[in-house]
């Protein structure tokens, strides 16, 4: 897959739309973690020093196209504010002749922010007047939201079917690292998958099975395997629905001859609230008045002695309810773990909030080779589909086909758009 970036436009002077994901989480009015803030930095730096008249634009929370006063993006921009060392403007509103005004106004190297796009309904419909007018204010689109991506709306789709459509820097990595874990993976490549749920994470599963060596599996999700061996898991969490799909995957893992790793010991809690009752036994045989809430330590030692080897590691979902502390320590070692895996030279992507910020917690991104910004979006990308919002970016020209290595650019061009 390959787009064109912001590298390959002659900004100076024009007036460019940049669609970012500053979709942050707020407490009292300010900005309680600011990673997806600071990395747009790259490439609104690129932009202003570049002579470009830069619009950024953002959606903030579900406020269902109407203004909802704690939803609008000024925490935002203060944040952005201090992080680029100069004031950032943010207008009342995405839309309406003060905006205009504003846009209008603006000089080469100068930027300014729209209120919350989702204060419009139009925006997650798509709408193409919507779409319309926010293209009016640029000449050049470029799309950094990797985020949002996965959904087709009126600034990720609708304005860069209008206009020349280019990636930001981060969308660029984005697009990078994930490609590079479906094309041309360091072997042995393995999967960390956990989380709540199986449902939401099938998709993903059955195309990895089709690229991975070795597959790990822990979280919630982990009871609805256990039960498709057969095993009894109790009270906890678990899909009975899905039994059989996970029958299905641990067939089909068999067939490509992908190890499978499930929890062999767990620990089991009387509830899954603070200061419960809790202790680590066999998966084996899980009493029927207690839940699974986190992977035992000969869990944890079998999951690390299988990656002791690996070069290439995609975790999405953690291994235990790690919001409770008690039950944390299976996805708090295995970030540490997977750190150090990092540090020796293995590529090593992290994807979806909750694991994210269990690595955050323990201020272990640094680490990582790659931690995907967006948890929806790097799982669609993953489970093999084109994200809308970057199928309609402009592809790079095919070199002539005299040139260089072919078998390469053709896969290339498959898993690309
Ligand atoms: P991510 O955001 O990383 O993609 P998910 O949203 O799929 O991960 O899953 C995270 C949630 O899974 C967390 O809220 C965590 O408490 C929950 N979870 C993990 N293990 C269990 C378990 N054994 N029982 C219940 N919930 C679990
Ligand atoms: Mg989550």
């Amino acid at each position: 897959m390959d787009k064109l970036t912001i590298r390959d436009v002659d900004v100076v002077g024009k007036r460019v739309f940049v669609r970012v994901d500053f979709n942050v989480p707020l407490e009292d009015g300010k900005v309680t973690d600011d990673s997806r803030i600071r990395a747009s930095i790259p490439t609104i730096h690129y932009l202003l020093t570049h002579g470009a008249r830069v619009i950024l634009a953002s959606h903030l929370g579900r406020p269902d196209g109407k203004v909802q006063d704690g939803l609008r993006l000024r925490p935002v921009a203060e944040r952005l504010s201090q992080l680029l060392g100069r004031n950032v403007p943010v207008t009342g509103d995405a839309l309406g002749i003060g905006t205009v005004d504003a846009v209008r106004r603006l000089r080469n190297g100068e930027l300014l922010l729209l209120e919350n796009l989702r204060f419009h309904a139009e925006e997650e419909k798509n709408d193409p007047g919507f779409a319309r007018q926010l293209a009016e204010y640029a000449e050049i689109y470029v799309n950094d939201a990797f985020g949002t991506a996965h959904r087709a709306h009126a600034s990720t789709v609708g304005i860069a079917q209008l206009l020349p459509a280019y990636a930001g820097f981060l969308m660029e990595r984005e697009i990078a690292m994930l490609s590079k874990l479906l094309e041309d993976p360091a072997r042995p490549f393995v999967a960390i998958v956990g989380g709540a749920k199986v449902s939401g994470k099938l998709k993903v599963l059955d195309n990895l099975l089709a690229k991975v060596d070795l597959l790990i599996l822990g979280g919630g999700m982990a009871n609805t395997f256990l039960l498709a061996q057969g095993k009894s898991v109790g009270k906890s969490l678990a899909e009975h629905d899905m039994v059989e799909e996970a029958r299905r995957v641990l067939g089909l893992a068999e067939k490509r001859k992908v190890r499978v790793i499930l929890p062999v010991d767990v620990v089991v809690a009387k509830e899954v609230t603070r200061g419960t009752e809790y202790k680590t036994i066999p998966a084996e045989k899980i009493p029927a008045s207690w839940h699974i809430v986190d992977v035992g330590r000969a869990t944890l030692e079998l999951m690390e002695e299988a990656l002791a080897e690996v070069q290439t590691v995609f975790w999405n979902g953690p291994l235990g309810v790690f919001e409770i502390p008690s039950f944390a320590h299976g996805t708090r070692a295995i970030a540490r773990f997977l750190a150090t895996r990092a540090d020796a030279g293995a590529t090593v992507v992290v994807g979806g909030g909750d694991s994210v910020a269990a690595i955050q917690q323990q201020g272990l991104a640094e680490r990582f080779t790659h931690i995907s910004t967006g948890g929806g979006a790097s799982l669609e990308f993953l489970e093999g589909r084109e994200l809308p919002g970057v199928a309609v970016l402009l592809d790079r020209p095919k070199p002539e086909p005299a040139a260089k290595p072919r078998a390469r650019r053709r896969v290339a061009a498959k898993a690309g758009s």
